[in-house]
Formats: structure tokens, sequence, C-alpha cells
């Protein structure tokens, strides 16, 4: 069977009465088949126009799970706490996958380098999920319980990504290291959002993937960076800060787990360094 509705709610009746496997880009999902094709029972969601939007209600942005990469780059609404996101956008894969992939398959497939995942964390995001049952809101980093495990039920569709208003404040910056420069597999990534209150940062927030099975919020080293003057030493601080004890980065063809920790540095360093330089420019 292949269905494609074009309302969420014969979407969610079709997968309360039977198993079948959610299709929305399909650049995850059609190389995991290593087939030509999907196979059968596809529940294809690219068709569902209400979970294309982004709005603004009840105190929070929701931004639909169909939204693509290439919907973000091109959204002039967001503030500019969402540039992470718009610059991690650019760096998805190639533009016909940006054209294609969806914010919320790259939650739901959760790789550890799936390049959106330190972005919402640095936002503060929760999603959606959607059931004929009703509907759960889940915090992003419970959402995701490990790499390609999530707490998405058989019966659920992710439906959208919420931020709150508090969280929309700033400036933001994303950094990727690849082995080259298009259509690559993050080693490391960071997204830093980030607010200065004169010369001292208000509140910042920090995210690490491709380092550990999830992405991470690092709050200790965020803790230690709040209040202090963009005047102080803060290279010497963030480069001696203890990644160890919160990244766990594996040994892989991309790179050993030591050089991911010593780049992730230089990063989280680079994207802090990014982010101010914004408020220099634009403020
Ligand atoms: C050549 C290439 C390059 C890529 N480059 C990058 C990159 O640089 N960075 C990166 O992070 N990713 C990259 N990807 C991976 C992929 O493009 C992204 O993760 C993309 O966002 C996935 O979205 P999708 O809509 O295509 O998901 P799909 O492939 O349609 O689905 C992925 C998984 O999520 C489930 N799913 C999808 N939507 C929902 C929903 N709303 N509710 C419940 N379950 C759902 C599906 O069942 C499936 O298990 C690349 C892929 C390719 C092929």
């Amino acid at each position: 069977m292949y269905y494609r509705p074009d309302k969420i709610n014969e979407a969610l009746d079709s997968l309360s009465r039977e198993k079948l496997t959610i299709a929305a880009g399909c650049t995850d999902l059609l190389p995991s088949t290593q087939q030509d094709n999907l196979g059968d029972n596809i529940l294809d969601i690219s068709g569902i126009k209400s979970l294309k939007n982004v709005d603004f209600e009840n105190g929070f942005r929701r931004i639909g799970s169909g939204v693509t990469w290439t919907d973000i780059v091109e959204n002039n609404n967001l503030p500019k706490c969402y540039d992470m996101l718009k610059e991690c956008s650019l760096e998805i894969g190639s533009r016909q996958i940006q054209n294609l992939g969806t914010i919320g398959g790259n939650l739901c497939n959760a790789s550890p380098a799936a390049d959106g995942v330190p972005c919402l964390l640095s936002l503060d995001a929760s999603i959606e999920l959607l059931s004929v049952n009703g509907k759960r809101v889940l915090k992003l980093e419970d959402f995701i319980k490990g790499s390609r495990k999530t707490e998405l039920k058989n019966n659920e569709i992710l439906s959208a990504i919420l931020i709150p208003k508090e969280a929309e404040i700033g400036y933001s910056s994303f950094l990727k290291l690849g082995a080259r420069k298009y259509l690559v597999i993050s080693i490391a990534m960071i997204a830093c959002k980030l607010n200065l209150e004169k010369d001292i940062i208000s509140d910042i927030a920090i995210s690490v993937g491709s380092c550990s099975a999830v992405a991470k919020r690092i709050k200790s080293l965020e803790n230690m960076l709040i209040g202090k003057s963009i005047k102080d030493e803060l290279s010497t601080l963030i480069l001696n800060f203890n990644y160890e004890e919160y990244l766990s980065p594996i040994n892989d063809i991309r790179g050993t787990n030591s050089y991911r920790l010593k780049v992730s540095k230089v990063l989280v360093k680079n994207a802090i360094i990014k982010t101010l330089s914004k408020f220099n420019l634009e403020d």
C-alpha cells in the first residue's frame, strides 16, 4: 500500500490501523533501503500542507515537521537567533537534498551527525507528536534517546518543532567540520546562540554534534561563560574546558575520538567569536 493523504487526520487514522513507514523527503529513508524503491506500506506525508507552516502561537514558534531546509533558508520572518539554523540548512547535503529533506525527518532519523539537532537544542526546542489518541510534547533531548533511537511510537507523527519565545533572543552561528566543503557528513558541528548586555554575556547556548550518540548542550560551559565580559580572556577558558566529561566521540572513518575532541574545542571558540562578530557588525 502507498498512502499520500493531504490531511493530518487521515494520516493519523491510517497509522492507527496498520503498520506503515512514514516518508517525508525520503533523503534518509531511500538510501537506508539500499534499493531503488521504498517498498510497501508507505505513508507519504509530503502532501500534508499543515506540516509545512511556520507560525507563532501561544508563546511558541511552531515549525512544521515538513518544513524543508530550503524553506528555512528562504524564511525572512525568523529572528536573528535562527541564523544558526539557516547556516546549518545551507550546509545540509546539496541543493537537491535541501529542497526535499525536512527538519522533522532529520530529527526522526536521529543520526548522531544530524546537523539540525544541535541548532534546535540551542533553541530549547520541544517536539509535538500527534496520534489518534491526541498530542504529546517532549523536550528534544528527551525525544532522541540514542543513535537512531527516538521516543516516536508506531502510531505517531512528529508534527512540529516548538521554540519558546524566551529562547528567541540574541544572535547565533553554526559551524561544521567535514572532510570537504560540500555534501559532507559532519566530523563535528557547533550551534551557538548568544546574547549580550553591554559587553557582558547574559545568555548563551552551546550544543555540540557528532561527538556523542546524541548532540549535547554543554550547560557547564554555558554557566561558566554567563556573566563574563567579552573583554575577558575567553579563548583560554573555552579551550581549557573539560569537554571530555560531556562528549564521548567515536572513532570512525571520518575522524578519531581524540581528533573530534580537539576540533570541537576550537569549533566552540570559533562559533562564539563568529556570533560575537555579528553584534559588532549589526548592533
Ligand atoms: C546525499 C545526502 C546528503 C546529506 N547530507 C546531510 C547533511 O549534511 N546533514 C544532515 O544532517 N543530514 C544530511 N542528509 C540526511 C537527510 O537529508 C536529512 O536528515 C533530512 O533532513 C531527512 O529528512 P527527510 O524528510 O528526507 O526524511 P525521510 O528520509 O523522509 O525520513 C527519515 C526518517 O524519519 C521518519 N520520519 C520523517 N518524517 C517524519 C515525521 N514527520 N514523523 C515521524 N517520522 C518521520 C521516516 O520514517 C524515516 O525513518 C543527507 C542525505 C543525503 C542522501
